[in-house]
């Protein structure tokens, strides 16, 4: 082993597992690394809210500190937080959940996702989910020793992942089916029936079905339907979800996992070993956010749709095909017209116009020759950036 000029030892690639070795790096951050170099920017980039947490959740969090909540709480989370989820799913779906052995309290979905992967799977066991998807579902899989089987998923279909697509794909070693919806990057909300027809597979091959509802408060038009409500779902599902988008509390990092015992029980396990409990605070500002109305989130969700509406039909009007998202904060436009890959498109219009899109490719294979643009930005910064694309289009279509 050698030595750096500091006294440090100096790591080489054989000190890294091969695993992570082989594991792509996000290929949003990858692009965004790029961002701060470069003045003047109009980012459509990062998905996270451009509002800050509503004033009353901080202010609960803050008396929380003044109370002294600085220490840990039990691993699960806090019984008022639990108890108070438990009453927020029974009352908008109608699930009963059980506060003491049904329900974890995660450092977001993120966390959600990672314990659900490790609490299930087996080395070689497959998850099935769709591609395009957001980028740290096959990742979580990987990491955990899994292998993620991707179903492709086309505009012409809508974005659905669809139980006719995912059938041929299962093997023996399936053991979960992973959904996203209302997804993330395209917006789309799988349909009622979509999700009927997923969850009647699921009970055939005797699958578990892991879904990430983190965007579910944000539709429009639509009705969000939440998989666990499905007939004999509740303990099949492990329904993961948050407070980072419907609450504007990404930096909080709060969620939840709520599934049967024997699934929240391992989760719960690792959870113990790795994390111990959600940041206390956070749990402060989530239990507030649960308890009072929700007119801010409402004030929120018809906000993103008006910005929604004028970014589908700015893309449509400087010639790019976009596909109509009914959830989520994001667009998914075609950049197919200009002949360019999205990973070009993205870079040339970062350099040429200062404008910030992730190429759909992050997302999966099936993303080529789209681009993510997250609308919730203020509407100024949406104005100029689709005046700046259209430059760009305009300059670079094929004729
Ligand atoms: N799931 C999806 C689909 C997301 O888009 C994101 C963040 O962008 C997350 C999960 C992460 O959520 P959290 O902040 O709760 O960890």
């Amino acid at each position: 082993m050698s030595k750096s000029g500091s006294g440090n030892i100096k790591l080489s690639q054989s000190h890294i597992s091969e695993m992570v070795k082989v594991l792509p790096p996000s290929g949003i951050r990858k692009f965004f690394d790029l961002l701060s170099s470069i003045e003047g920017v109009i980012s459509l980039g990062v998905g996270e809210p451009d509002y800050v947490t509503p004033w009353h959740i901080c202010e609960a969090a803050i008396f929380s500190l003044e109370k002294g909540y600085t220490m840990y709480t039990s691993n699960k989370g806090t019984p008022e937080l639990r108890a108070e989820l438990s009453k927020d799913l029974y009352s908008r779906f109608g699930l009963d959940y059980n506060t003491d052995d049904e329900l974890l309290i995660t450092v977001g979905v993120s966390e959600g996702l990672d314990l659900t992967m490790r609490a299930i799977l087996n080395p070689g066991d497959e998850v099935i989910m769709p591609d395009p998807c957001y980028v740290a579902y096959p990742a979580s899989a990987s990491l955990a020793g899994g292998v993620p089987v991707r179903i492709p998923t086309t505009e012409e279909n809508n974005f659905e992942i669809t139980a006719a697509d995912i059938e041929p794909r299962i093997t023996p070693r399936t053991k979960a089916i992973l959904i996203g919806y209302p997804a993330n990057p395209t917006g789309a909300v799988l349909s009622k029936q979509g999700l009927i027809e997923i969850a009647e597979l699921a009970k055939r091959h005797d699958l578990l079905v892991i879904s990430d509802e983190i965007y579910g408060r944000l539709v429009y038009g639509v009705e969000h339907t939440c998989l666990a409500t499905l007939p004999g779902m509740k303990d099949r599902t492990v329904l993961l979800n948050g407070f980072s988008k419907a609450y504007a509390m990404t930096g909080w990092r709060i969620g939840y996992a709520a599934s049967s015992k024997e699934i929240i029980g391992a989760m719960t396990k690792i959870h113990q070993y790795t994390i111990m409990c959600a940041p206390t605070m956070a749990q402060m500002a989530a239990l507030e956010a649960l308890k009072v109305d929700d007119d801010e989130v409402e004030e929120m969700v018809r906000d993103y749709d008006r910005r929604r509406r004028i970014i589908v039909k700015g893309f449509r009007d400087i010639g790019l095909s976009c596909f109509e998202p009914k959830g989520a904060f994001y667009a998914f436009p075609s950049i197919k017209v200009t002949g360019m890959t999205s990973e070009e498109f993205a870079e040339k219009l970062l350099w040429e116009e200062k404008v910030a899109v992730v190429p759909g490719t992050a997302f999966g294979q099936c993303g080529e020759g789209y681009l993510r643009c997250c609308y919730a930005t203020a509407l100024p910064d949406i104005e100029e950036a689709l005046k700046r694309m259209g430059r760009f289009v305009k300059k670079h279509s094929k004729k």
